[in-house]
């Protein structure tokens, strides 16, 4: 039986729809336990329309914070009361932490991806980033990079609509950051900006399954030895992206370092605490 729970448990929840399937219920309960801390993690069953209420109740109920999963991200970006600089710019929020009825909303998948990359012994600073996709995951990693410091970034979409809207996004908080749109089938550009690059982030579904033997870059010679390729698809783990820039001699990053990180870096909000890593590695091992 569990015996952390008791009257002064303080509660984080998931909101969205749907949310059964959620691993983040697992994580965060195993790092409370580990870590001895009177926390428990839940998930609740909230649509879009229901998301104020939602982040009221949190209020009114004194929980410790909150996840959000869509289709509540935008909407709980405009409920709460303050937002951080990612979550500004990005008008999305996946974290909010309750301080005394003061909700701050933070987006944490691009904190992710760069506390993955870091794990990995890759800085993001002064780099030439390109990052493939326009979507939740991509724009969220693109507004993480500039907000790094990388020295630029190029941003790959097939809608290049997308690409523009987040590179205006990113100028408006960052004038001087260097950042272009392009179009994903200009391949001459894409090959151009890769062969100058440090980093090439895929930030698409593209070679998740069950499409797995796709990949964002058609054309293996665009890969050179000095690049980094990091992978937001962690389904599979190892993506036909992945394997084809380490057989060209390219250090790669997987996508499922990136969901543990997004998950650990809001942890560490509500609780203070780091989240053990490795001791839910090798947890997670044992289960399968
Ligand atoms: P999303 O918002 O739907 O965005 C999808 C992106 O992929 C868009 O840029 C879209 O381009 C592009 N795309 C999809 N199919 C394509 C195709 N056939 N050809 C070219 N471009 C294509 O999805 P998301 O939430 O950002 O998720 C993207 C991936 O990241 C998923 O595999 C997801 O599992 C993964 N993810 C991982 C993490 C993590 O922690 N590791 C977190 C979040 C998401 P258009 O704009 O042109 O449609």
């Amino acid at each position: 039986m569990e015996k952390r729970i008791n009257g002064a448990t303080e509660v984080i929840c998931l909101i969205g729809s749907p949310v059964k399937h959620s691993g983040s219920p697992l994580m965060h309960n195993f790092a409370f336990r580990h870590n001895d801390q009177n926390y428990a993690y839940v998930c609740f069953e909230v649509q879009e329309e229901q998301t104020k209420e939602a982040l009221d109740a949190m209020r009114l109920l004194g929980m410790r914070g909150c996840n959000a999963t869509m289709p509540c991200k935008v909407a709980t970006a405009k409920y709460v009361d303050k937002l951080s600089p990612a979550a500004e710019i990005i008008g999305a929020c996946n974290t909010v932490v309750n301080d005394g009825g003061v909700l701050t909303g933070y987006i944490t998948d691009g904190a992710g991806m760069i506390s993955n990359l870091r794990e990995n012994g890759v800085e993001v600073k002064d780099k030439k980033v390109v990052c493939i996709g326009a979507g939740g995951a991509a724009t969220a990693i693109e507004v993480e990079v500039a907000l790094e410091g990388a020295k630029s970034l190029s941003i790959f979409n097939r809608t290049v609509e997308k690409a523009v809207i987040n590179v205006n996004k990113i100028k408006a908080a960052m004038p001087d950051f260097d950042v272009k749109a392009f179009a994903m089938d200009d391949m001459e550009a894409l090959k151009e900006e890769i062969a100058n690059a440090d980093i090439l982030i895929n930030g698409t579904s593209i070679g998740m399954a069950p499409d797995a033997d796709d990949t964002p870059i058609k054309d293996a010679t665009m890969f050179h030895k000095d690049l980094v390729v990091a992978d937001a698809v962690y389904n599979p783990i190892e993506t036909r992206l992945l394997k084809e820039a380490k057989e060209a001699g390219c250090k790669i990053v997987t996508g499922d370092g990136m969901l543990l990180w997004q998950g650990a870096v809001g942890y560490e909000l509500w609780t203070g605490a780091k989240f053990p890593v490795e001791e839910f590695r090798a947890f997670k091992a044992g289960l399968k």
